[in-house]
């Protein structure tokens, strides 16, 4: 069984200046696939994702999403914020909008969709992260753990084809990690195709198809969990591997 490609990153090289950032990486990702990208910080993680966001435009190559080309284009951007949800280290809330608003917005703004339906939906998602009795709260009387479960079930509400998420639990207390961890695998598990940068090797090991470990702003090497933990083939792979606390 082959699943189709949803997100296929060809060749993609981005500049900052004199700094290249990510010096050719290609990558593709299937649908319902979990893939975990790994790697020293400043090796061009983020990087990638908010190329495959369109928020920053490329110097070389190409990203599809869905069969579309993703460029800078209005409407090239307007597809990805629609289809591709994006969860954050900061979570980024509106603080000045209750769970419940910060949820429905989205849907409310863009897909247009009626208050009400807005609701019901909103209240599902939060139902599925835990917080079904925080719709009134605002995000400043949430736990980091609780905000990121917020952040979660916003991106879920535009009923994404892709989650991407960049190190979601890293500006958590560690008691409050596993709480978005264990959301997470229950997308995972649902079939959510999701691209997730993280330094959780357990997650990575346990939840990922693939890990795509990340150095100087290319993959230098891909594989199952279980290659890129039991038997890394790459000297650079083991070294960053060794090091993690
Ligand atoms: P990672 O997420 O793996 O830690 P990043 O993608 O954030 O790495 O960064 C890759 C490299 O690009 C780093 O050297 C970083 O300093 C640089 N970089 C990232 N964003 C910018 C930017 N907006 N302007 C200039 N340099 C940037
Ligand atoms: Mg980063």
């Amino acid at each position: 069984m082959t699943a189709a490609p949803i997100l296929v990153f060809e060749n993609v090289v981005k500049r900052y200046g004199a700094l290249t950032a990510l010096a050719g990486v290609s990558l593709t990702l299937h649908r319902g696939e979990v893939v975990c990208l790994i790697g020293p910080s400043g090796s061009g993680k983020s990087t990638l994702l908010r190329c495959a966001n369109a928020l920053d435009p490329l110097d070389q190559g190409r990203i599809s999403f869905d069969g579309h080309e993703v460029r800078s284009s209005e409407a090239s951007v307007r597809l990805v914020r629609q289809r591709m949800g994006m969860v954050f280290q900061n979570f980024e809330l509106f603080p000045h909008l209750t769970v419940l608003r910060n949820v429905t917005i989205g849907p409310t703004t863009v897909l247009k969709l009626g208050q009400a339906e807005a609701d019901a939906r909103a209240r599902k998602l939060l139902a599925k992260v835990g917080l079904a009795d925080k719709e009134t709260s605002h995000p400043s009387a949430l736990s980091g753990g609780q905000q990121q479960r917020v952040a979660i079930a916003r991106a879920l509400a535009m009923e994404p084809a892709l989650m991407l998420f960049d190190e979601p639990t890293s500006a958590l207390d560690p008691e409050t990690i596993g709480e978005v961890l264990s959301v997470m695998k229950t997308l995972a598990d649902e079939g959510m195709t999701m691209l997730v940068v993280t330094h959780e090797m357990d997650f990575a090991r346990r939840v990922a198809n693939r890990v795509a470990v990340f150095d100087k702003g290319r993959v230098i090497e891909e594989g199952t969990p279980q290659e890129i933990f039991t038997a890394p083939k790459v000297p650079r792979t083991r070294d960053f591997l060794s090091h993690l606390g």
